[in-house]
């Protein structure tokens, strides 16, 4: 049976019918009403309509950016949307007459790279997509994590450096301020103001103003030794973010998403060295793989739909 997958991005929605094997069998894209709530809910209702309109679908799944309770129903809060306690799945299942599931978009993402992409061979695994922040997802004994209440693998949000760089959240040194894309730019100026290595970096600042992903990756892949090194300073903080992940939950695999993971094994190289350096009892237990995560632009809509599709198994 297909499901539907949509995800809210802060741009974007974007929807799919997904097959059971991960497939998509047909998509849409619209931009994200931003600011209108009531818009907002309109057209995602629109497109659930028009995607169910020639297929046999089981249920809809939906995922946003937010704290989402554990019962995958009701948005506690949500970052980009003016969504306080919304019960989105009850106005969704009211409004389209078909099973609805609400879910956080690290945790579709995930999900989807547990069931279809780099995380398919392991029962356990930790994904962290590094985009402007840090998103996580948890699979452990081959279900998603999502905590108590439903806010936890909040991964960006545990803290690496006491009394650190403030964070959105309202804390201070968590793994966002130094695992992220934003964090990486911040990085990359500073080696740029150091001079020596970051000469290059210092004259694409110059040329175009400002230094951006596109700019500090393109040096990165030309193998420049100054995007290089503030990317090594990234992949460490990230590496023994991993350590005392393992230390808690002994995953055979991480996996890396989001914009910065398409530097690959440059990124990775530098992970497994922090790792090495900072596991708890190394070498008295065996330790997991590092990789890039698989599904790129589709994890969204491909995890929120499998994650519908098992819930309506579940569920029957
Ligand atoms: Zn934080």
């Amino acid at each position: 049976m297909h499901a539907i997958g949509i995800d809210i991005g802060g741009t974007k929605i974007a929807g799919a019918v997904v097959d059971e094997l991960g497939a998509i069998v047909r998509s849409e894209r619209v931009p994200t009403p931003a600011g209108d709530v009531a818009k907002l809910e309109d057209a995602v209702v629109a497109m659930i309509t028009s995607l169910a309109a020639d297929e046999e679908v089981a249920a809809v799944g939906v995922a946003a950016a937010g704290f989402i309770d554990a019962a995958q129903s009701m948005v506690y809060y949500a970052p980009n949307i003016d969504w306080r306690n919304e019960p989105f799945r009850e106005k969704l299942e009211a409004r389209v007459g078909k099973s609805v599931v609400v879910d956080n978009d690290a945790n579709a993402a995930g999900w989807a790279e547990f069931r279809f992409g780099a995380g398919r061979m392991v029962s356990d695994m930790v994904m962290l997509t590094i985009g402007t922040g840090v998103g996580g997802a948890v699979v452990a004994g081959d279900r998603l994590f999502r905590g108590g209440f439903g806010a936890g693998a909040e991964l960006g949000h545990m803290r690496v450096v006491p009394d650190g760089l403030a964070c959105g959240c309202g804390q201070r040194g968590c793994l966002e301020q130094y695992g992220s894309g934003r964090a990486l730019l911040r990085m990359a100026n500073e080696v740029a103001d150091a001079g020596g290595v970051g000469r290059a970096l210092a004259k694409a600042r110059d040329e175009h103003g400002t230094l951006d992903g596109r700019l500090v990756g393109s040096l990165m892949m030309a193998g420049d030794a100054g995007a290089l090194t503030a990317l090594r300073e990234l992949g460490h903080w990230l590496g023994q973010a991993a350590a005392s992940l393992s230390a808690i939950l002994d995953p055979q695999r991480f996996v890396f998403g989001g914009g910065v993971a398409e530097a690959g094994e440059l990124l990775l190289e530098p992970i497994r060295e922090a790792y090495a350096e900072h596991l708890p009892a190394r070498g008295y237990h065996p330790e997991p793989d590092f990789v890039i995560a698989e599904l790129v632009n589709d994890a969204g809509v491909v995890g929120a739909a499998d994650l519908a599709r098992v819930w309506v198994d579940e569920h029957a």
